[in-house]
């Protein structure tokens, strides 16, 4: 038996404080009652609803995949763009999933998927923090200064960015790029590019090679892997 809320949060209707709300306002039906009561339980053998619409209580499932370029982060495209849910997709796996975040079109690296939307919310809830490391190819030689500035915060829409970590790995003076390796704990909007651009690299490339403890050793570009048991553990 579990509480309600929670298996609203797992089945990715919404966080467990807001799957709160939706069954104090009587949004919420078990085997076809109304239940208004938030300390509620339910087995795997109840129906629940939402306004009606029976809940999908599918096996949660994980997977780390390494994003392709030209790829959409996202379950569905409207331009009828391949998804990194395709990908899984044409392998076999037909659960409800979706991606924990989102990387652009033109990123590449690692990204997971799952059907378990309580664990996707903490992760992407910004009090989680979790660490992600990018290696970016820019524009430019970039200094000691520019790493500073990136390590102790950038202004993006009017606010700092929090402390990141930077480490500049390769310049190439012919070329006039370089490889900054920068880790952040935030996920706001083009987050990365925009830093580099607001100190005055703009990014030509960029990779996400690291998500808190996972990273894509032995994951190929465009291929996945079930995440293991206790790495499971370790997210939640
Ligand atoms: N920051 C970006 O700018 N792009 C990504 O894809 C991820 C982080």
């Amino acid at each position: 038996m579990e509480r309600l809320q929670k298996v609203m949060a797992e089945a990715g209707v919404a966080s467990r404080r807001a799957s709160e709300k939706l069954i104090a306002s009587g949004h919420v039906q078990v085997n076809g009652q109304t239940v208004r009561t938030l300390g509620t339980k339910v087995s795997s053998r109840d129906t629940v609803e939402v306004d009606g619409v029976p809940l999908h209580r599918e096996k949660h499932v994980y997977f780390l995949l390494n994003k392709p370029r030209e790829v959409i982060s996202s379950a569905h495209d409207e331009k009828g763009r391949r998804t990194v849910v395709d990908i899984l997709r044409e392998e076999g796996v037909d659960e409800r999933i979706y991606p924990v975040g989102r990387l652009d079109y033109d990123t590449t690296g690692i990204l997971l998927l799952t059907n378990d939307g309580a664990l996707a919310n903490k992760l992407m809830h910004p009090k989680f923090e979790v660490a992600k490391t990018y290696i970016a190819k820019v524009k430019g030689p970039v200094s000691n200064n520019d790493l500073k500035q990136l390590r102790l915060g950038v202004k993006l829409d009017g606010r700092k960015t929090k402390p990141a970590k930077s480490r500049l790995k390769e310049s190439d003076r012919v070329k006039k790029t370089s490889i900054v390796q920068l880790t952040i704990h935030e996920g706001h909007y083009h987050q990365v590019k925009r830093m580099l651009e607001a100190v005055g690299h703009p990014v030509i490339k960029l990779h996400r090679e690291s998500y808190g403890f996972l990273n894509l050793q032995g994951v190929q570009p465009g291929e996945f892997r079930e995440l293991r048991p206790e790495e499971v553990k370790k997210l939640k």
